[in-house]
């Protein structure tokens, strides 16, 4: 069986082709979004979705979230005493993904198609793929966010439309500009910031509460303990979420005794926004040129991502484009829609028999030259090979030679981006080949580019006098675990604990009533410390009926106690 996932910096969601239609499968609380946030519980189980995020303000140290941002890179999260790769992390949030598919289909799930932000790097793709096989998963393909939503929005509308897909998550923004006309889905640009989303929308309001809070307690704003600092940036999420559909959010935020008031307007929202925005324009900008269209040549503008519910974005759109954006697909869901369809695309589907879709690279990809300056050679310069917003796959070969005499190696170091210096570039990796030793100029060695269409690279080195091909292993690819590191870190990770699907939504539950007593004080405590007692004892008396029923009915005290500290 196989399956859609969209895997997001904030949820995740899990998606299905069948009977000629796509559908969101639900997790095992019934919601369709589940938290792209992993924890470890106190006997160090592992926690994913509802019942982690739950932890994130009561147990900050065992918690991550947000780790979709460092896919691709080197670094390490801590939980507790354990340090954990971003796609560890991020494996476990597919594992529950797939469990969750798993118990709705009755079938085994073994492959997906996951979908990336257009603009994700070689390292941050490789990084991804390699999540989906520590989940027990084979990743059939990666597929660009915003083509996945084009993709469900052509389906949808059936006739000739040009459109562009705005698509704003939690940490990533991406634009893409897609033509649908005679079943055929065709991406002629992509463009993007890979470190621009909801977060850095909501980091704005944030440090005007923690303004706030230090002004109440008389210290500085770094300065705040980093318990209050976790509880203002969950407020502030709060305050983000409010001002999509009113003009003020307020909200209390108690420390000791101290109640600080925490207010923000749409107006101040969009004056600290300012900058924010600006920066969405550039890609826009930069995707209309590269498809040499101009905002009149398109018919729809597509909102897709969470981020995009905010008003000021939906002003931005409007502003732009001088029209309202379209929004017939739930946003949090088109992406898992479009994975879903391009499962069934995959495997021939007879309701999909003749939709082809076509992807572009969304940047240009090349090595490092050095040009010849006078009578020297100056290193640090940048060849494209495969020019940005090229069709994938796609496959292009270019030639060097030695720039030295009796030179007896060639190291070929490849690098991302659009500037004509590499330092300015991201560096992917490289390769060395050995050469015969002769004059400069005289050994040559063809350089092929191959990027296929998960929007992964392959390189070739040819030595032309010798024939001899370095097909690629490209070494030092900062942030990619070698085949053996993965083979090491399954194993480590078959030795956790994962928390049993069915304890999930006890867990979630308890969580959630741990996260409210440390809000509340007083009377309110003691209200929860009573309702956890009984739920406690009535998981020990291990009868599934009564649990159902006293799940229910604390899930509604739980969320009548949590509407008061958001009251106006
Ligand atoms: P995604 O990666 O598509 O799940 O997008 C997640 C981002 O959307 C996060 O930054 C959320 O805070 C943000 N988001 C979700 N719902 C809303 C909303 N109603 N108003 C504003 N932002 C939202």
């Amino acid at each position: 069986m196989i399956v859609g996932i969209d895997l997001g910096t904030t949820n995740s969601l899990v998606s299905v082709f069948r009977d000629d239609s796509f559908e969101v499968i639900p997790n095992s609380l019934g919601d369709f979004l589940t938290p792209s946030v992993v924890g470890l519980d106190d006997e160090g189980q592992v926690l994913t979705g509802a019942a982690a995020k739950e932890r994130l303000l009561t147990h900050p140290e065992l918690t991550a979230a947000n780790f979709k941002r460092l896919m691709g890179s080197s670094s390490e999260i801590k939980l507790g005493k354990k340090k954990f790769r971003p796609e560890e992390l991020s494996s476990f949030i597919l594992r529950a993904l797939r469990l969750d598919a798993e118990a709705f289909l009755g079938d085994q799930v073994e492959e997906a198609i996951i979908t990336v932000p257009a603009y994700f790097n070689d390292s941050q793709r490789k990084a991804t793929k390699i999540a989906g096989e520590l989940a027990g998963i084979r990743v059939a393909r990666l597929l660009n966010e915003p083509t996945s939503a084009a993709l469900a929005y052509g389906l949808h509308h059936e006739k000739e439309c040009r459109y562009l897909v705005f698509d704003l998550g939690g940490g990533t923004f991406d634009v893409s500009i897609v033509e649908y006309f005679d079943q055929l889905v065709e991406v002629h640009a992509s463009a993007g910031n890979n470190f621009l989303g909801g977060e850095d929308f909501t980091e704005v309001i944030y440090q005007h509460f923690a303004r706030l809070c230090a002004q109440v307690l008389g210290r500085d704003a770094e300065a705040l303990p980093p318990v209050l600092d976790k509880m203002l940036k969950f407020r502030a999420e709060q305050a983000k979420l409010l001002l999509s559909t009113q003009d003020q959010a307020a909200l209390q935020q108690k420390w000791h005794d101290q109640v600080i008031d925490l207010t923000v307007t749409q107006d101040q929202f969009e004056n600290w926004a300012g900058e924010l925005v600006m920066k969405i324009e550039t890609p826009i900008r930069q995707a209309l040129r590269d498809s040499k269209m101009r905002a009149g040549d398109l018919d729809e503008i597509v909102l897709v991502g969470g981020a995009t519910r905010m008003p000021l974005i939906r002003k931005l759109v409007t502003r732009l484009f001088r029209r309202f954006p379209s929004v017939q697909i739930d946003a949090d869901k088109v992406v898992a829609a479009g994975a879903a369809i391009q499962t069934g695309l995959m495997q021939k589907h007879a309701a999909l028999e003749d939709v082809v879709m076509t992807d572009v690279s969304p940047y240009t990809l090349g090595v490092e030259i050095s040009r010849q300056v006078g009578d020297r050679y100056a290193d640090g310069h940048f060849m494209p090979i495969i020019e940005r917003n090229s069709f994938i796959p796609v496959s292009r070969v270019e030639t060097v030679c030695t720039v030295s005499d009796y030179q007896p190696k060639i190291e070929v170091r490849i690098y991302q981006g659009e500037n004509p210096m590499v330092k300015d570039n991201i560096f992917l990796g490289s390769l060395t080949v050995d050469v015969p030793r002769k004059k400069r100029g005289e050994e040559e060695i063809d350089i092929r580019f191959t990027y296929d269409i998960n929007g992964l690279l392959e390189v070739e080195v040819e030595v032309k006098s010798t024939g001899k091909k370095s097909s690629i292993l490209i070494e030092e690819n900062p942030g990619v675990l070698s085949k053996e590191e993965i083979a090491s870190r399954f194993k480590q990770l078959e030795k956790l604990k994962i928390h049993p699907r069915d304890q999930i939504p006890n867990q979630a539950l308890i969580n959630k009533a741990n996260r409210l007593y440390q809000e509340n004080l007083g009377a309110t405590r003691d209200y929860i410390s009573e309702l956890l007692a009984n739920f406690d004892a009535i998981l020990s008396r291990q009868d599934e009926r009564e649990i159902r029923e006293a799940r229910e009915q604390l899930g509604e005290i739980l969320n009548q106690i949590e509407e008061d500290p958001l009251a106006q």
